[in-house]
Parts: C-alpha cells; structure tokens; sequence
C-alpha cells in the first residue's frame, strides 16, 4: 500500500520486508482516565490500517503498551504523576486506577469495533528491560547521571529532530510554556530515563534500580517494550501526532543508541479530533467518552463510521450535529444493506473485481473514506446481484468494521433500490425548485414523498431522508 512516512514526509510504498510480516507497534494509553474519542479515534484508524494490512494478505503481529507509570502532566519530564493524580482524584491505589481504566479502555475498543492487539504490555511488567536498556545506554555514553535522575544525551545524536523535521527552538513554541527547566539537564531537548525518588515524595510505584529506588521516564517503555517483543527492526510505529514530539523523537533516539542501527522504518501518525476548535485531551477534563455518546442514544459504530468518513492526517472537528447526520446516514446504509436479499449465490468473479478496487482504493494512504463510498457503488451497481452485493460488503466490512451485515433484532424499515433511487431524484427535483423559488413545486415534492412514507430533512450538509417507522 501507499502510506504517508513522517520520517521521510512522503506517502511512500509499505510493504513486508521479511516474508509476509509486519511488526507493528503502538503507543497504548495512560490509564489515569477513561480514552475520551479523540484517543479512539487513533485507535479507530490504526485498527483499520492493522486490519488492512491483514486484507491486503500480510500477517501482523501487533503490540500495545499500557501506560501504567512515568507519564507525567508536562510530556517534558516535569509536573505531577498522572497515574499518581488520577489515584488522589478517586481515593484508590495506582495499580486499581490502571486496571479499571484498562478495562474500561479494551470495553470502549470492543464497542468501536476495535481488535485488542494480540500482545498489550502495561509498562510496568518490564521494569527490568528497562533497567538494562539504561544500563546498555550510560555503558555507551549516550546517558548521564545528574542530581536524582539519570537522562539521555541528545546532543550525541546528529539527527535527533528527523522525525519532526523541526528544531529545537520552532519545537518549544506553544508546547513548553509551562515547563520549569531542569537545571540538571546538559542539553534543553534531554530527556529523564531513570527518575529517583527524589522526584515525588509520595511517589507510589518504585524499584530498586542500580542508581537508587525509583522509577523510570515515560518514553523509555515503549522502546523497551517494542524490542523485547518485536526484535530490533521494527516495521511501523503508530500515535496520534502530538506523540511526535517529544515521546516518538525520543524512542528513536534512545532505541537507535541502544541497538547501534536504524531501528523503525515507518511511522504512521493520526491528527487531532478536535471539539471547538481545541484538540480534546484528558488534561482539559473537557471530554467526550464512549459511554456519554452512548447516553446520549449513538450506537458507537456511528462514531466508527464518523472517523472513517475522514482522511486521518486531516484534523476532525467534533459537533453533534455531524453526528447526527452520520447516525441517519448509517441507519439509511444499514437499511438498504438489509433490504438485499439473502438467498442466491454470489459471484466470486465480481467479489474479486470489487475487492481489488478496494485494495487500490483504501491501498492509497488509507483512504477510508474511498472504502465507504465503493459501498454505496455495490449497492447501485446494477450488474451485481444481491447475493454479490453482501459478499462484497462482508468482505470490505473486514476492514471498515461497522456490522454491515449483522442482524439486528429491530430493523430500520427498509427501502428497496427503486424506491431509493426515486427519492434521490426527487430530492434533486426539490433542489432546483428551491433554487428557483418554486416553493410550491418543493412543497409538492415534500409531500409526495411523505405519502410515500419518506420523510426528508434539510441540514447544514444536505438534504436527507428516512423512512416513517
Ligand atoms: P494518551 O492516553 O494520552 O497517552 O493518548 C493515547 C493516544 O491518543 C496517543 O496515541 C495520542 O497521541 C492520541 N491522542 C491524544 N489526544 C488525541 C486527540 N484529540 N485526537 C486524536 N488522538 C489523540
Ligand atoms: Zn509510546
């Protein structure tokens, strides 16, 4: 598949380079809160390119850390433990706050449809490798002791900003303001490997180290993790992009003067889902979760479908109105879906034909977007029958996730292709009557369709339509 590299900043062709395998990483989350769906909808897009990937015949072997400790509230090494805040704000032990959010992270996956990577490693199962890895860096010099820490050298890397293409100065505009400077830092960019437990007083999780009992820096974990479990050559490395800087720059530093050689060939970064403008983040508390858009009466496949609508290296602004439109848009999808018949025996000549299509089509920088659009073609190709018609839309459903084809016990009334057609040109018809101001001839057409038992609705994005219940 073609897919955008923010190493090389180039859609580039990605493919296995050893056998039909793909070593896939990804940055899991810091389970002081519950995953508002600016998380999810990472994991919703890396869930679709791990399941593409799969679809388009390689295997994946997939690995998610959880953050469990060392994130602190400035991704600069500074602030308060996050894990350590969320324990305070309930009244409960860290290691309870992490597995409740665990738990109610993998359920909200469930709900969206995500797969649980195959392994899910919470940070604190590996301190030794971490240990070692520190060790393996200050034997080489890229790691030094200073005050209570132990951090990493940046200026022993010649191209420590590859990945953001930026320096350091253009980095700390609007991402450090809040940042109090460690004085015991060589260098500004350096980063803590090993805190000691003169960081926090109170700090509840601690081992003994070879320099003193404490407990280690954020971005540590996910290269430690990463090699112990996917070998030294990693093939692709996902995150949302606020994970570019610091925490990715800093795996690849770290990870590369660990092992002496280019370590991961490929990283894939999703854009911010945004709410007002703003990127949603737990920090704010100002967050939307699974369960309230549950509440609220979406079925979280509507959110699934939100995300899929839309390329992810472009920001997705938030708005319920959007929303709706996209519940009545799925609903009317998953009507028509239903309206197919059942019996009949598909054509495996035209499933292949679609399914190359989809290939090519989702194949270019995961257009997800082009993958849901070729679902409405099935359904107006008239040279497929019905039987057709589903297989291919199971198929695709491999990767796009939304339950196409489940049954479900209460069924949208269904509209047959006919009359969905009808309607189309109907709504078309009422357009231009609008737009010349023939309100009588738009009333007309309103009308008629209402004794058809369509409804229609005029939205910001268009008219749309569903059918009387
Ligand atoms: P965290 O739990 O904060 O470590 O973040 C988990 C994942 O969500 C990381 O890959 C982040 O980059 C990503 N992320 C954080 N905020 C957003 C957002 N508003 N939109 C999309 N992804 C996000
Ligand atoms: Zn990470």
């Amino acid at each position: 598949m073609k897919l955008y590299n923010t190493l090389t900043k180039t859609i580039d062709e990605f493919a296995p380079v050893n056998g039909n395998c793909i070593n896939m990483y990804t940055c899991g989350p810091t389970v002081y809160h519950f995953a508002h769906i600016g998380n999810l909808r990472s994991y919703i897009m890396e869930d679709a390119l791990e399941k593409f990937l799969n679809y388009a015949g390689c295997d994946v072997k997939r690995v998610m850390n959880i953050t469990d400790v060392g994130h602190l509230t400035s991704d600069a090494d500074s602030g308060e433990d996050k894990m350590l805040k969320g324990a305070k704000r309930e009244h409960k032990t860290v290691m309870e706050i992490a597995q409740f959010y665990t738990d109610a992270f993998f359920k909200d996956c469930d709900a969206l449809n995500i797969k649980k990577p195959e392994t899910v490693v919470p940070a604190t199962s590996l301190i030794p490798d971490f240990i070692h890895m520190i060790e393996v860096l200050l034997e080489k010099g890229y790691a030094y002791q200073a005050g209570p820490n132990i951090y990493f050298d940046t200026s022993k890397i010649s191209n420590y900003y590859a990945l953001t293409g930026h320096d350091e100065d253009q980095l700390r505009i609007g991402v450090r303001d809040d940042v109090e400077e460690d004085t015991n830092k060589r260098n500004k960019a350096d980063f803590v490997l090993w805190f000691t437990q003169s960081k926090f007083e109170d700090q509840a999780l601690k081992w003994d180290s070879p320099w003193g009992v404490g407990y280690p820096g954020w971005h540590i974990e996910c290269s430690a993790i990463s090699i112990h479990y996917l070998g030294g050559a990693l093939d692709l490395h996902c995150g949302g992009v606020d994970n570019i800087f610091p925490h990715h720059t800093n795996e690849i530093a770290q990870s590369e003067a660990y092992l002496g050689h280019p370590w991961c060939r490929h990283w894939f970064h999703v854009q911010h889902l945004n709410d007002h403008g703003a990127k949603m983040a737990k920090s704010t508390g100002n967050i939307l979760t699974v369960s309230v858009l549950k509440e609220k009466g979406y079925d979280p496949l509507v959110y699934r479908m939100f995300c899929l609508s839309s390329h992810y290296r472009k920001p997705l602004e938030f708005s319920y109105d959007v929303l709706d439109n996209m519940a009545a848009t799925y609903q009317k999808l998953l009507g028509r879906i239903a309206a197919l018949k059942k019996d009949g025996e598909a054509d495996p000549a035209q499933v292949e034909a679609y399914r190359a299509k989809f290939i090519e089509q989702v194949g270019n920088d995961l257009n997800t977007s082009s993958g849901l659009t070729l679902v409405y073609d099935v359904l107006k190709d008239q040279s497929l029958s019905d039987a057709t018609k589903r297989a291919v839309i199971g198929d695709f459903d491999q990767v796009l996730s939304l339950d196409l084809l489940k049954e479900r016990e209460t069924e949208e009334p269904a509209a047959d292709e006919d009359l969905v057609r009808l309607i189309e040109e109907k709504i078309a018809e009422r357009k231009a009557a609008k737009k010349a101001k023939d309100f009588a001839r738009a009333d007309a057409i309103r009308a008629e369709l209402a004794e058809k038992g369509v409804i229609i609705k005029d939205t910001r994005e268009g008219t749309v339509w569903e059918l009387k219940k």
